[in-house]
């Protein structure tokens, strides 16, 4: 049986994305592959896992890491039992790096009624691809270069074809230092898969020095993702304005 560091376990609403505002339960797991100027994640292993009390109270009991998948099918079971809930989002940190432990939650769950929600930054495709037939719904990001300081095109076009016929969309994180050349190569690795395929452009929360974007380079960013794919929407990290987790 698979086991993980798992973060936190919390029942609260998705704020970023196509499913913004539906009721979810997100388990965040530790450790990620990448490091990127934006991160707003603690992504480190803690001794404890913060799992809320009741679904949406934001009071939290610790629970000792690593977790064992039946521990969280527990607590799903008890949050979908009190709240009705769209999906278990499985979230980061890098939840592909534990792909098993996700395999086996998400095979356990499957009879609550809830979709499985995977929060990846899109840069394991043979991880993906074990898991691939377990997951509903796929929000992944692409990385342009200025925020991971590197090209990992190749390895999101490769993702971008194993995730393939799911519910799937790209979300793209704008900041100031995003150049118009990287975000246009980004498009073109969408569009070579599918120009169906939903775009989110989501303006960066500033942080760790990085800068906003100004709306006007969000508009002309827009306006050229939508001349080669189909949905290229603008959304911003909502669950910040009114403080949910
Ligand atoms: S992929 Fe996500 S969790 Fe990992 S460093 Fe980047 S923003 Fe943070």
């Amino acid at each position: 049986m698979s086991s993980a560091f798992v973060t936190e376990i919390f029942s609260s609403v998705q704020g970023e994305g196509k499913y913004i505002g539906c009721r979810q339960i997100f388990v965040r797991l530790a450790d990620c592959n990448l490091n990127c100027a934006f991160c707003d994640t603690d992504c480190r292993r803690a001794e404890n896992c913060r799992v809320e009390t009741a679904a949406g109270t934001a009071t939290f009991r610790d629970v000792k890491n690593p977790l064992e998948p039946a521990q969280v099918v527990e607590v799903v079971k008890n949050f979908c039992d009190t709240v009705p809930t769209q999906a278990v989002s499985f979230t980061g940190g890098e939840p592909l790096l534990n792909w098993r432990f996700v395999r086996d939650v998400a095979t356990a769950i499957k009879n609550f009624g809830v979709k499985i929600f995977l929060e990846t930054n899109g840069t394991l495709p043979d991880a993906l691809e074990k898991i691939s037939d377990a997951v509903d719904i796929i929000s992944m990001d692409i990385k342009l270069p200025s925020v991971v300081g590197r090209n990992l095109l190749p390895l999101h076009e490769k993702f971008l074809q194993v995730a393939y016929g799911k519910d799937l969309y790209v979300k793209i994180v704008v900041a100031d230092s995003s150049t118009r050349e990287e975000f246009l190569s980004a498009v073109e690795t969408v569009a070579k898969v599918d120009a169906g395929i939903l775009l989110i452009l989501q303006p960066v929360t500033p942080v760790n020095g990085v800068g906003a974007a100004s709306a006007e380079k969000i508009l002309s960013f827009q306006a050229e993702a939508l001349r080669r794919l189909q949905d290229v929407r603008v959304i911003p990290q909502t669950h910040k304005f009114i403080n949910l987790l």
